[in-house]
Parts: structure tokens; sequence; C-alpha cells
């Protein structure tokens, strides 16, 4: 009965049918024509879903972390100026990463739940030289959905390479890689994408390609001159490609183009907004500042008197998984996914076990009225 759980932590998000039979088929060689068809479709596909045409796409087996040090070692040599616009746990990351290539690493910083306003990165890199900016586009450990339309111009202006990390946005809220000028976007599946994990999805500019051809990283299996001739001929081989995984993937980004991208940001929008309309006639309230949330994912602090373990065990209970706070929210908030291929079935059934776990631990809730003020919102905008 596993597939009974409903799972709405930040990722890995619920799996559609369509992506779950494909998954099923039989492993095929990685040099068969019809997966080497699959293949190319995908990183063709991906770049649409980040408009991103010009760039050079790249699927590797891996994650999100991965994808993530692909990135900085690729453009970034040791002594060269990386400036982190961090905006929780997934914006420090970088900071370890870098600093473990003996990158020079600044960070700029706010209270959690907020982001940096664009004044302050403009005031930094005026009095500041570096050589990249990397920007966790959602980061979900504080649900803040950085201003990245309006840091990109800024980014541009100073010279510096823009890395966005969109793990937790991509395919969920617009991104615009040429538009914008991002260099090297990255993401993986296991979110908006609504796939299994297990893959390393990027995107290079021509100008981040042409840093790598400058220095030789350190690097073997995350060098992206080992990589390009594969995603230029996916018969050629490197490293066995996640088979399977690719064509979930692949899969995955048919169901977004074929929703559309307006549509589809737009659902997760009003979805988001549901969810919390409906968490906020439950007693909670968001931990995020208003102007900084994302459409993605909800920090959802309790109310007084409801305990964490107790709140989450009793969904768990229940069949819908959620997740508990990161670092200095631990204990205060949980966290709550929406994002992917889910849609108001699943608003119904994670609210209602949140009333009814609720009503369990003694907080008198109207769950119908929670139902319906959520539902109303939905259809109305
Ligand atoms: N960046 C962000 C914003 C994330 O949310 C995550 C994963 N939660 C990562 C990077 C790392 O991805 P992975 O866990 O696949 O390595």
């Amino acid at each position: 009965m596993f597939d009974k759980k409903l799972v709405m932590i930040p990722g890995p998000t619920p799996v559609h049918s369509r992506i779950l039979n494909v998954l099923s088929e039989p492993t095929a060689s990685h040099v068969d024509p019809d997966f080497v068809m699959d293949f190319k479709k995908a990183l063709e596909n991906f770049l649409k879903v980040i408009r991103g045409e010009k760039a050079q796409a790249f699927l590797v087996a891996g994650g999100g972390t991965l994808a993530m040090e692909m990135a900085v070692v690729n453009t970034l040599e040791p002594a060269d100026k990386l400036l982190v616009i961090s905006h929780g746990y997934f914006g420090k990351r970088f900071v370890e990463l870098a600093s473990r290539f003996e990158i020079e690493v600044e960070e700029l910083t706010c209270p959690w739940g907020q982001y940096i306003e664009p004044e302050k990165l403009t005031q930094h890199l005026e009095e500041n030289k570096v050589d990249a900016v990397t920007v966790t586009h959602v980061d979900t450990s504080t649900g803040v959905k950085a201003p990245a339309r309006d840091y990109a111009p800024i980014i541009k202006e100073s010279g510096a390479l823009f890395i966005l990390d969109g793990v937790c946005a991509t395919g969920g809220c617009e991104e615009d890689m040429d538009g914008w000028g991002i260099d090297i976007l990255l993401t993986a599946p296991q979110k908006a994408f609504g796939v299994p994990p297990g893959l390393a999805v990027l995107a290079a500019s021509e100008r981040a390609l042409a840093k790598r051809e400058k220095f030789e990283p350190q690097a073997y299996y995350a060098d992206f001159k080992m990589w390009l001739p594969i995603m230029e001929d996916p018969s050629s081989y490197y490293s066995t490609p996640a088979v399977n995984e690719i064509r979930a993937f692949k899969e995955a980004t048919e169901i977004i183009l074929e929703e559309g991208l307006d549509s589809r940001f737009r659902r997760h929008k009003e979805l988001s907004k549901a969810f919390r309309r409906g968490f906020s006639e439950l007693g909670f309230s968001t931990f995020t500042q208003e102007k900084c949330l994302a459409e993605t994912l909800s920090i959802l602090s309790y109310s007084k008197g409801v305990d964490d373990q107790a709140f989450r065990q009793g969904m768990y209970k229940r069949g819908v998984v959620v997740a508990g706070g990161l670092g200095q929210t631990s204990g205060n908030v949980f966290r709550l996914g929406h994002m992917g291929n889910i849609g108001h079935s699943e608003l119904v059934r994670t609210l209602k076990a949140a009333s009814d776990t609720l009503r369990e631990l003694g907080h008198p809730v109207d769950r119908n009225q929670a139902v319906r003020n959520a539902l109303a919102l939905s259809t109305e905008e």
C-alpha cells in the first residue's frame, strides 16, 4: 500500500501516473536509438521550460547538489571571487561548497523569511568586484522566493556570471534563462517537475562555457567538458546515463509543455494561495514575509500549543507526509510543498488530514470551512 501516502514535503513531490508508467518500462540500452531520441528530446524540452534555447543543457545522474557543484567548479577557479546571496539553508550550501574549492566567498544575508533588496546587491557589487553571483531562486528552508528577475540586470551590469539555483522553483514559477541573462540555471527533477530524485539538471550559457575553457576544473565526473560530447550526441559514452530517469524526466517536460508554461505558473500561484488560505483558517500563519512568498512551498508556523512532532505524526498517520522546519525554525514550523502535478484533490486531502489531526490534539477547527475557503479562493483568482 506504499502508494497511498501523499507526499506533501517540498520534494520529492507526488509522481504523475504518466511518469510512473514510463519509469516502469524495461530499461533500454543507453545507446538504443529510441533512447537517444528521448534523451535529445528531454534536453530540448528542458531548455523550453527555462526559456533558455540559446543555452547548453546537461542531464547527469546525481542530484541538485551535484548540479550546484558542477555550476561552481566549472566557472570558478581557486582565488576567484563568488558572492552568495543567501536566503537560508541552501544559500549557505553554496558557501560551504565553494570554500572546499578554495574559491573566495562573500555572503550577503538577511533575517530568515525575508529577501535581500536589489538595492543592497547593487551597492555590494559597486563596492566589490566578484566573478560570479549565486542566487537560490526559492530557498526550501525559508520559503523565500528571491527577486531573481530584478537581480539579473544588476549582476549583468557588474560583469559577474549569474548562477541561479532553481531546484525548488523550475517548472513551478517563471524563469527566463535567455531573457534574464542567466549563465547557469541548475535544478533537480524531484520538485516542480514531479519526477523521483536522481538527476542533476542544468543549463549553461555561452559565457559560462567560455569560462570553463580558460582553466582545468578540479573535477572529473562534474566536468562540463567531459559531458559536452554526450549532450551533443547522446549515443556517445562517458558515464552510463540514468536511462529510466531520463525518460521519466522527458515525460515530465512533455506534461509541462502540454499544460503551457503560463498556465502552469498560474496554477502554482493559485494553489499556493489556496493552501495558505486553508491553513490560515486552521490557525497557522506563514513564516515567510508576504512579498517574499514562493509559489512552490509554504513554511507554516504553529499556533500556540500545537506540538510539531505530534502534528506531523498525526498527519503521517492519516497518510499525508509534511516536513519539519530546518535550522532555526525547527520545532516552530512545518514545511509544505505544493508544486508539480498536483491539484485540488491533494489540497482537500491535506486540509482534511490537518483538521482531523488538530481536533485529535485538542484544537477544535472547522474542517469544512477551511476546505471551502481554500477552494473558493483558488477558483476566484
Ligand atoms: N537547492 C535547493 C533550493 C534545494 O531545495 C535542494 C534540495 N532540497 C538542493 C539545492 C539540493 O538538492 P539535492 O537534495 O537533490 O541534492
